[in-house]
């Protein structure tokens, strides 16, 4: 059988609070980018900031 090999690539975001320290994973939304104000830390009353989008390959 053959499967012709389609790769999906999923953005991810990670949010780290400039606070704790916290980081977080979540899927990318568009008009993300980096170093950007995301939104309320869970820990504390900090804000997080994203600090890295990456790709992952799903097959
Ligand atoms: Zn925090």
């Amino acid at each position: 059988m053959i499967f012709s090999k389609k790769k999906i690539i999923i953005a991810y975001t990670i949010e780290k609070c400039s606070k704790c320290g916290m980081q977080r994973k979540r899927e990318f939304i568009d008009g993300d980018y980096l170093f950007s104000e995301s939104s309320k830390c869970n820990s504390c009353d900090g804000t997080t900031k994203i600090e890295k989008i990456f790709g992952e390959e799903l097959e």
